[in-house]
């Protein structure tokens, strides 16, 4: 299918973007005429044309080296998806506190620091956004992911903050709460239970619709929010949940 070309000219980061949803957001920015980098831990074997960039979001001087080749090869930075991610399977009595700083410093801080490496440049363009990655468990408490879930509250308030501090600057910030996204994150998830087949159904049945959100249902949702089509739109939170928080 030939999309609409409105990034041509633009050039994305996304972070966590060689695989999963970081890898199909990469993928549809591209389709759509953007000049891609994905940073990320491991950045394997990419598809031609998305820049691979050897990055951890916990380290920020791993962070501004990716950031400074991205603009070194590509130009400069229109938008930032910050989308890596990790979870952490247990309750409050389950976890340590390693275990909670770990998925709170790549999925909150790991964010802050991505934006503050990219900032700088966004603020030379003139379609700058920043679409955060979320999930439904900042409003729905998933059973024995407490770090995750809190984490992901803390997107949402940290969007809504980022939203108000650069809006003056026309740079917009906005997140994607997916619901249960197919991907090999949930297949890991889902390999730590007894019984992953059962587990897969009953994840299938969550939503209103029958079914887990595609990868590519996901990257449509964060193509629209960073592309110049959404000028209007900041501070807010797009749900691609299947339904599942509000039906
Ligand atoms: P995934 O594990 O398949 O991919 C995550 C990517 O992030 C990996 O390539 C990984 O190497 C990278 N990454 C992890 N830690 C990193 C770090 N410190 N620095 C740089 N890169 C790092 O996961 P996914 O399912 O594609 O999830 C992507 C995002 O979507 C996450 O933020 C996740 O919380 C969110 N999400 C996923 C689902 C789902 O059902 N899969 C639902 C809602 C939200």
């Amino acid at each position: 299918m030939t999309r609409p070309a409105e990034y041509d000219g633009l050039v994305a980061v996304v972070t966590g973007g060689a695989a999963g949803i970081g890898l199909a957001i990469a993928e549809e920015l591209g389709e759509r005429g953007a000049r891609v980098a994905a940073l990320d831990l491991d950045v394997g074997e990419l598809p031609d044309g998305i820049l691979g960039v050897t990055c951890d979001v916990t380290d920020r001087a791993s962070i501004d080296a990716a950031v400074a080749q991205v603009v070194a090869e590509l130009g400069g930075i229109d938008v930032l998806v910050n989308n890596a991610g990790i979870s952490a399977v247990g309750t409050v009595e389950d976890l340590s506190d390693e275990d909670w700083h770990r998925v709170l410093d790549v999925n909150v801080v790991g964010i802050a620091r991505s934006s503050a490496a990219v900032l700088p440049h966004l603020r030379g363009s003139e379609h700058a956004a920043i679409v955060n990655m979320c999930s439904i468990g900042a409003l729905n408490g998933l059973p024995q992911r407490v770090a995750y879930n809190a984490s992901k509250g803390a997107v949402l308030a940290l969007t809504y903050a980022m939203a108000t501090d650069y809006v003056g600057e026309g740079i917009r910030v906005n997140c994607v709460s997916p619901g249960t996204v197919h991907t090999g994150f949930v297949d890991r998830m889902l390999a730590k239970f007894p019984d992953p087949v059962k587990e897969k159904a009953a994840l299938d049945a969550r939503q209103a619709t029958g079914r887990m959100v595609t990868p590519q249902e996901v990257a449509d949702a964060v193509a629209y929010l960073a592309s110049p089509r959404s000028g209007s739109t900041t501070g807010t939170a797009l749900d691609v949940d299947g339904g599942i928080t509000h039906l």
